[in-house]
């Protein structure tokens, strides 16, 4: 369908970027496969960088553009370009944009490869400075800002604590001062939050993770205005490679159809869980942004229309005890990612580098425990099968 712009989010899902196939009348788009298009009569002109497709699929195939249609739609944004992994997504914004000499300010809780990139990557090899801070308190962003500062790059809700940052006031801080701001959208997805009607210039997903739903495809994109994503396009996609193939493309437009029906049974699942760990005597703490009592709720409320599958909990138990309550649990599997159809949980160790930059109930080992769209009573059941083989 080419004009879906009017319709609600739940449609968009199915029909932006889906459409009948010229050549044989199939109703959904076929897998493109192939890697090379013919070339003109006479090709001296073909510019081997361009970026607009039918040269060959590392400049851009037809799936990846199908898929960046439909995210473009759902993120509310101008353009999309969709690339291998969300780690390419984020390496290959922050290559495009960041130069030498340039200053970042980035949260004090992301992702590990963030983290990474521009912790120690990207300020080591290319000399960007970078200052990180906790950015669920926006004074703290404030006085962070240079005169060189380019980019704000924030993620809400932050993996592994959940902490909640005012997209919107970060929004106007790093616009007041000439930068630009990038949100880690993944712990939410577009259907509860939409960082580009909140202010923000740029939202990354990991569309590995609820975009896709199923855990069988990585892919990652960038949402925004086009003349930066052209930039993307042309240096992180045609020269750094990180494109996406057309099959994990085709995977992840199917699975984002069912993104909104999705997404409404990891957020009961994840509110109504929240709620009954707190309720257990072993659990030391409940980290859910839906929670009323967790910190900066007012926000989360203000800017998402749902809180997501993802929650973080800690026992009053001793290093085995954790290994031993995954071990007895029968439904919900023991393995990292998220927004998969199936509930998996990790045991975050003790040893994690950045410790010191969350709250101190992080500190003794905790749980991520990644809901899936299983039946809640089914979670709860298993959970509480675990606990009482604990408590004996
Ligand atoms: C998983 C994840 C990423 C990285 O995505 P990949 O698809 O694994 O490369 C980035 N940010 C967040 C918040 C994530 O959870």
């Amino acid at each position: 369908m080419s004009n879906t712009e009017n319709l609600s989010f739940l449609t968009r899902a199915i029909h932006t970027g889906n459409g009948i196939d010229s050549e044989t009348g199939v109703i959904q788009r076929p897998i493109v496969l192939g890697n090379s298009y013919q070339l003109p009569y006479d090709p001296t002109d073909v510019n081997w960088s361009s970026t607009g497709g039918n040269l060959y699929t590392r400049n851009g195939g037809a799936n990846q553009r199908y898929l960046e249609e439909k995210i473009a739609s759902l993120e509310g944004g101008e353009d999309a370009v969709v690339l291998a992994s969300g780690v390419a997504a984020l390496s290959g914004l922050f290559f495009a944009l960041l130069k030498t000499g340039d200053h970042v300010v980035f949260s004090s809780v992301t992702y590990i490869a963030s983290y990474r990139l521009l912790n120690e990557l990207f300020n080591n090899k290319f000399g960007i400075e970078t200052t990180i801070v906790d950015t669920s308190d926006i004074k703290n962003v404030e006085a962070a800002i240079k005169p060189n500062t380019k980019l704000i790059h924030i993620e809400t809700p932050g993996n592994p604590t959940l902490s909640i940052s005012d997209i919107a006031a970060i929004a106007e801080i790093a616009h007041k001062n000439n930068a630009l701001l990038s949100v880690d959208n993944t712990f939410a997805s577009p259907f509860n939050q939409r960082p580009i009607e909140l202010g923000a210039d740029f939202s990354i997903e990991s569309l590995t993770k609820y975009i896709n739903g199923h855990g069988d495809a990585m892919g990652g994109s960038i949402t925004g205005k086009k003349e930066y994503l052209n930039i993307v396009r042309a240096q992180s996609q045609v020269n750094l490679g990180g494109t996406i193939s057309p099959f994990n493309a085709w995977l992840i437009a199917r699975g984002a159809v069912t993104l909104p029906l999705r997404m409404k049974q990891h957020n009961e699942n994840g509110l109504k869980i929240a709620q009954w760990l707190k309720e257990q005597p072993e659990v030391s703490f409940v980290a859910y942004p839906g929670l009323e009592d967790s910190p900066n709720h007012e926000i989360a409320k203000k800017q998402m229309s749902g809180f997501g599958g993802v929650l973080s909990f800690g026992l009053k138990a001793d290093h085995d005890t954790h290994n031993q309550f995954v071990s007895h649990l029968k439904l919900i599997t023991s393995a990292v990612s998220l927004g998969h159809d199936e509930s998996l949980i990790v045991f975050l160790g003790e040893d994690d580098e950045r410790q010191y930059l969350y709250p101190e109930q992080f500190h003794n080992g905790f749980f991520r425990l990644a809901l899936g769209i299983e039946d809640t009573q089914d979670l709860i059941n298993d959970l509480k099968q675990a606990f009482d083989k604990i408590r004996k």
